[in-house]
């Protein structure tokens, strides 16, 4: 039955993108056994419509640089399934955008959202926009005409968008300013506002400390082992690779590898934070050149000077790797390498960074393996407090979102990890993973009715 339905899905015109292929192949490959124990399942057809977007809605975005030329972008909102809650899920401004990625991401949010066992569905969004080398004045017309479109289609209660590549809370400011022009109405519409008006504290960091707490309690329950003191290798230097190397630095462990997509940085010291920061912090894009003329004993590792476009990240010798870049940017190559140097656990960042062989490989040789969909669903969780603290007009404190954070972080690491173990796959967190978030969706499917 999985067959049939992978079959037709590359055979149909819609699915025209392989990274959405490799999202459902994984996922669907999983749930196997779980299809076969129980007959509901084929009944209301919970495979074959969860494979297929609730909508996707394309649109033209137009707006004028400084020099008053006139551009065009495509907007999307893929609006993947509501079983859950209100669509939720991110904004990607890439030139790489293509309505196939944002399909793989979308779904991908389905089950991350599932995962946090709060009240969400999922979706995904973008443009093929690029920000990079535009002023922010660019940067705020392209979300203003951005918003004059997508705003018909999101609601408080409908669908809640937030930031991804390319959009932050700088973004998500402009984005929201405009619904609230053409709506006169303050709703929790957008999640990762900025502090002053509506913004959860924590926010901008949750992703990157989710995957941390999500790391230390598998790390603890698995091994005994703990991440002070250890060596530990991120690739990215935006948002998400940021805040996970700010988490590691907070409880000990030496990080000493960050990355663009231009190339990377050893620094066989310790990443120096502050000076990351000043070169990628809130959306900033200097090169990470200028941090190897800043740190003496760092190296700049140029992408183009390396073999096959690979990260040099993962031929550096860890304990631990959390690749927090992008999609496939972790090849098989890149895992015979970190196992022969001794890794021991790899904890995604990103959304799907590590390619299918290269989990296998892990998952063969006993690494521990956190898909990104459990380990970063952290930053989802803190959107949803976002939406909480709205809709009742609060502010919670740093301390009682960062507990929430990890208590939740923690609660899904075991949730996989027992679902795993239920269906006798003991630590394939891929599986469990899988499985925990398909049942949750597919009894609201059932229950809800066709
Ligand atoms: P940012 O835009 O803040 O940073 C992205 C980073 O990845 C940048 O350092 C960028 O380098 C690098 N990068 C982008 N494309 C490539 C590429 N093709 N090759 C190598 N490096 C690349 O994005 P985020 O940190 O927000 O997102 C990173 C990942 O985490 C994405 O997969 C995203 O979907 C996922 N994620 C993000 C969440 C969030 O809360 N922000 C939540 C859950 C998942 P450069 O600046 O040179 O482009």
């Amino acid at each position: 039955m999985v067959k049939k339905i992978i079959e037709n899905l590359e055979n149909s015109n819609c699915s025209i993108d392989n990274t959405f292929i490799q999202a459902v192949s994984e996922v669907l490959n999983s749930l196997e056994d779980v299809i076969l124990g129980d007959d509901r399942y084929e009944t209301y057809a919970i495979l074959e419509r969860l494979v297929t977007a609730d909508r996707m809605i394309q649109f033209k975005v137009q707006w004028v640089d400084d020099s008053n030329h006139v551009h065009i972008n495509n907007g999307y909102r893929i609006q993947y399934n509501n079983a859950l809650g209100p669509y939720k899920g991110g904004l990607r401004f890439h030139p790489s955008v293509t309505p196939g990625v944002l399909k793989f991401l979308a779904f991908e949010q389905i089950f991350k959202n599932s995962l946090t066992g709060l009240p969400i569905g999922g979706a995904k969004g973008g443009s093929d926009f690029d920000p990079k080398g535009k002023s922010d004045f660019e940067i705020m017309k392209f979300c203003r005409a951005f918003m004059r479109e997508l705003h018909q289609y999101i609601g408080a209660r409908i669908d809640v968008p937030a930031g991804d590549i390319g959009v932050g809370t700088k973004e998500i400011g402009f984005l929201y300013g405009e619904y609230k022009r053409i709506n006169r109405s303050y709703d929790g519409v957008l999640s990762g506002k900025p502090y002053a008006f509506g913004g959860s504290l924590l926010r901008p960091e949750a992703t990157g400390y989710g995957v941390v707490y999500f790391a230390q309690e598998m790390l603890k329950q698995e091994l005994e082992e703990v991440l002070e003191d250890q060596i530990c290798v991120v690739s990215g230097a935006g948002n998400v690779a940021i805040h996970t190397i700010e988490k590691l630095q907070h409880i000990g462990a030496r990080v000493v590898t960050c990355s663009d997509s231009e190339g990377s940085i050893y620094d066989p010291n310790g990443i120096d934070l502050n000076i990351l920061k000043t070169l990628k912090g809130n959306g900033k894009r200097f090169s990470l050149e200028h941090y190897a003329l800043q740190i003496q004993g760092s190296v700049h590792i140029k992408k183009a000077d390396y073999p096959d476009g690979r990260h040099a990240v993962w031929d550096i010798p860890c304990f631990a790797a959390f690749p927090c870049a992008t999609q496939n940017e972790l090849t098989e190559e890149d895992a015979v390498t970190l196992i022969k140097n001794g890794c021991v656990a790899v904890i995604e960042g990103a959304n799907m960074p590590t390619e299918p062989l290269a989990i296998e490989l892990f998952l063969k040789e006993g690494v521990l393996f956190a898909p990104g969909k459990a380990s970063n669903a952290g930053g989802v969780a803190v959107s949803e407090f976002e939406m909480s603290q709205n809709a009742s007009m609060e502010k919670w404190s740093y301390e009682k979102v960062d507990a929430k954070l990890n208590e939740i972080m923690c609660q899904i690491y075991k949730r996989v990890a027992l679902t795993a173990k239920e269906y006798g796959k003991e630590r394939n967190f891929v599986d469990g993973a899988n499985i925990a978030a398909f049942k949750r969706i597919a009894e609201a499917m059932i229950l809800e009715g066709v």
